[in-house]
């Protein structure tokens, strides 16, 4: 058991987390990856979670309930997230806290799934989750990436290996029509970014007889679906070779022979083609602000991608531009985009507000679970 100290903390309210600072006395290291039952100072019961103190974050809560992190609690916890997801084929089948299970992401691609473990916790019953999965679901490959930096800060090594199953030499999945091929065990996150699947839609309503400009295209989904819906030109860039090599693989298998791939640093892009004019510009970044200390080179960062792209939009020009740093919401996001606009001379509507989809579900009492936002805007 650990037990806060002092009356005053988020986990009171409803929030998953407890730092180092925040209880009486630590447990021994021999616990980390164990569970452990949360106390109140005045010794009552708060609720069940995962134990390391090797983490800044020494316990996350998986139930408000007294109860063990067992096959049949695991079992229970991913089955709410299957249905919760509507047994969508392609989609996030379960992430972390927001499905009771935290450290733990699935992501789901037909039959073949892909397990990320970012506790120790979490990582030690992967036995159990796959086995669990494999039951329920009866997938054709079940890959365990565990590469992610995180998981250093829990002592865990890193390891990439296929669970059960085999994967075929070319692996594919369709999207709402549109082939992605995908590099399971290579490709950036689990091999497509799903978190922005929906948004590739909304493009698409913009594209058509338009230039289109996909920064930080990665696979290109945002200039696959623009391509399918009649723009007139694509122009993709990425930093990642590897990832443009797949873009166009992917264009040709989906005969969409008008997007061009550039290999850049999108800053120096746009500083190097100053004079270029585009109807429709995606900006997908990664997130400039992972951790609160980098807030004020973030902010710079989006501000200036954000006014090259307002500077460089035709009249009737549309800008999807996102940020996945969680430190940046929607309101500063959104006033970001808005001195953009202002410092390129140039007013704006705002025609849409994006956010994450709902197979990334924010947890209410956990602002951290929100991370993904976005604007739509027009100049008239
Ligand atoms: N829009 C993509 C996801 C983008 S993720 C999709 O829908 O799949 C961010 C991408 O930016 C990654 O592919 C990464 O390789 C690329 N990247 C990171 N920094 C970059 C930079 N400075 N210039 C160009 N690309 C960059």
């Amino acid at each position: 058991m650990i037990q806060l100290r002092g009356e005053r903390h988020r986990v009171l309210a409803g929030h998953p987390w407890v730092y180092a600072n925040e209880i009486a006395e630590p447990c021994s290291a021999e616990d980390a990856g164990d569970t452990a039952a949360l106390y109140d100072a005045r010794g009552r019961f708060v609720a069940s979670g995962i134990y390391n103190p090797r983490s800044q974050i020494v316990w996350r809560r998986y139930s408000f309930s007294s109860e063990d992190l067992d096959a049949v609690f695991i079992r229970r916890a991913l089955l709410r997230a299957l249905n919760r997801r509507a047994q969508n084929p392609v989609c996030r089948l379960v992430w972390s806290e927001s499905d009771s299970l935290p450290g733990l992401t699935v992501d789901r691609y037909d039959d073949v799934l892909v397990l990320q473990a970012q506790t120790r916790a979490l990582d030690a019953r992967i036995p159990i989750i796959a086995d669990i999965l494999c039951d329920l679901l009866h997938p054709r490959a079940l890959i365990v990436r565990n590469e992610a930096k995180v998981r250093a800060l829990e002592g865990l090594s890193c390891h990439t290996y296929i669970h059960s199953g085999e994967l075929r030499p070319e692996e594919s999945v369709r999207i709402d029509g549109i082939l992605f091929h995908i590099d399971f065990q290579n490709g950036q996150k689990t091999g497509l970014y799903l978190d922005q699947r929906e948004h590739y839609g909304r493009a698409a309503r913009y594209a058509a007889g338009r230039r289109v400009l996909d920064a930080f295209c990665n696979q290109g989904g945002f200039a696959l679906f623009a391509a399918r819906a009649g723009a007139g030109m694509v122009r993709a860039i990425d930093s990642s070779e590897s990832a443009l090599s797949l873009l166009r693989r992917n264009a040709e298998a989906n005969g969409c022979a008008r997007i061009e791939t550039v290999v850049a640093n999108v800053f120096d892009y746009f500083h190097q083609n100053r004079d270029e004019r585009w109807d429709l510009v995606i900006l997908d970044p990664p997130p400039f602000a992972p951790v609160k200390k980098r807030l004020d080179s973030a902010y710079r960062g989006y501000k200036e991608l954000n006014l090259r792209a307002a500077q460089s939009l035709n009249r009737g020009g549309i800008l999807m531009s996102f940020s996945c740093s969680h430190h940046i919401g929607l309101a500063d996001f959104t006033e970001i985009v808005r001195e953009a606009f202002s410092d390129a001379g140039k007013s704006a509507h705002i025609l849409e507000y994006l956010h994450q989809p709902p197979d990334h579900p924010i947890l209410l009492d956990m602002p951290e679970s929100e991370y993904l936002c976005g604007l739509i805007v027009e100049v008239p």
